[in-house]
């Protein structure tokens, strides 16, 4: 996350990338490729050309935020849709119905890869372009923000040879991110590792991927069943959602295989309970689940302007300086806004975490269908660090602000 070959969105550049290209009349194809590696090179995950009363708004969007690339004339924008279909292998000519397709181009030696959906709006199109980009994808677990003894529990774990490892978040947590770390450090050529994805965001070499695509008929589970017989050693399952893919995850866990999956929940002990309320039986989740990583991401204040902050009145740091040792001193900070993070106060993003470690106890709480609290309660006790917590530590090193924090504190107290 804190990449610093990364270059940021600034107001300056912004404001002429587009003027520029539409000024010069760019052919089309320039015109593209300029903007998905100018947007991509932001770290953007989506870009927009969208009809409007007067034309065409060209946007982006980065760490979740929206940026505005410019206004354009409406038969740039027709022209600018009509290639990028083109590109899609999709009919010119239909502008009544949705269609989406794919798109790869090379920036240098890296792939961008592309998901494009293009619909009927009330004053023309609307292209919405979810940039797959590889390149920032396979980063280590600790410059995700993820704390030393969280990494020492996690990197144990993952070297188990069979069990279930279940990462969950909110959309938008950073969840497959974490995944692919996790196969990024796995994957030293000793394992056959095999992944159902939906869809393929990162090529990683050496690790099999195959893409489901339920539209035509290729149903997870299916597919998952058919993976079990190509003998992988690790099985990466995309987002677990219904109750077959919740059973025959937990089944290949149990039979031998280190299964990775992600789950939508908003802790760690709750991440268990989805599973049970998908149907999966409680003794064999108890004996088949090893871990469940719980994450979210949180706005990082920008390094050109961020500035010291004391400690809000009546918060403490203490729980923040108990997991950081003896010797940290804490360095808060708070946004304020300059050119180079578009008056925002933030750039970047960092994750914070919960890792849960299922103990012999607690698979015995599992077993007996103990609540999300009794859980979580023990595996604090065993020494977890909550996600408040691990908020108010990357506060407390400057990594978020205040505000951040307190969104994350203000959740999670809502969560039992
Ligand atoms: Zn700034």
């Amino acid at each position: 996350m804190n990449d610093t070959t990364t270059t940021e969105p600034t107001a300056a550049t912004d404001a002429t990338i587009l003027t520029q290209l539409v000024d010069h009349a760019s052919p089309m194809s320039v015109c593209f490729e300029t903007l998905i590696e100018y947007a991509a090179n932001r770290r953007a995950t989506d870009f927009f050309c969208a009809a409007n009363r007067d034309g065409f708004r060209v946007f982006m969007r980065c760490d979740g935020v929206l940026y505005e690339l410019g206004q354009v004339e409406r038969d740039w924008g027709v022209h600018f849709i009509n290639y990028v279909n083109i590109l899609c292998r999709n009919p010119v000519s239909d502008h009544k119905h949705p269609v989406d397709g794919r798109i790869l181009i090379h920036d240098g030696d890296s792939p961008i890869d592309m998901r494009v959906s293009i619909m009927p709006t009330f004053f023309g199109e609307e292209l919405a372009i979810r940039i797959l980009d590889g390149r920032f994808r396979l980063v280590n677990l600790e410059s995700l923000g993820m704390l030393p003894d969280q990494c020492e529990c996690v990197e144990e774990l993952i070297h188990r040879r069979s069990g279930l490892i279940l990462v969950s978040g909110r959309t938008g947590s950073g969840k497959t991110t974490t995944l692919y770390s996790i196969l990024k450090k796995l994957n030293d050529g000793t394992r056959k590792i095999n992944t159902l994805e939906d869809p393929v965001e990162c090529e990683i070499p050496g690790v099999f991927q195959s893409q489901v695509d339920s539209a035509h008929g290729q149903d997870f589970p299916d597919l998952l069943r058919a993976l079990l017989r190509h003998a992988p050693d690790v099985i990466m399952v995309g987002e677990i959602r219904d109750p077959e893919t919740a059973e025959v995850a937990v089944q290949a866990a149990t039979s031998g295989h280190l299964v990775f999956a992600t789950v939508h929940a908003p802790t760690a002990a709750q991440t268990i309970f989805s599973l049970l309320q998908l149907g999966v039986n409680p003794h064999v989740l108890a004996g088949a689940i090893n871990a469940v990583i719980a994450q979210d991401m949180l706005h990082t204040p920008c390094p050109a302007c961020a500035e010291a902050v004391d400690v809000p009145a009546g918060f403490s740091l203490e729980a923040a300086k108990a997991v950081m040792g003896e010797s940290f001193e804490p360095h808060p900070r708070q946004r304020k806004g300059c050119e180079q993070c578009n008056q925002r106060g933030y750039r970047g993003l960092t994750g914070i975490f919960e890792v849960l470690e299922v103990t012999p106890e607690l698979r015995e709480l599992i077993r007996n269908g103990e609540s999300p609290s009794a859980v979580s309660k023990l595996a604090m006790e065993n020494g977890m660090l909550s996600l408040s917590t691990s908020a108010e530590v990357a506060f407390a090193c400057g990594r978020t602000t205040v505000e951040e924090m307190y969104s994350i504190l203000t959740t999670q107290s809502g969560q039992f």
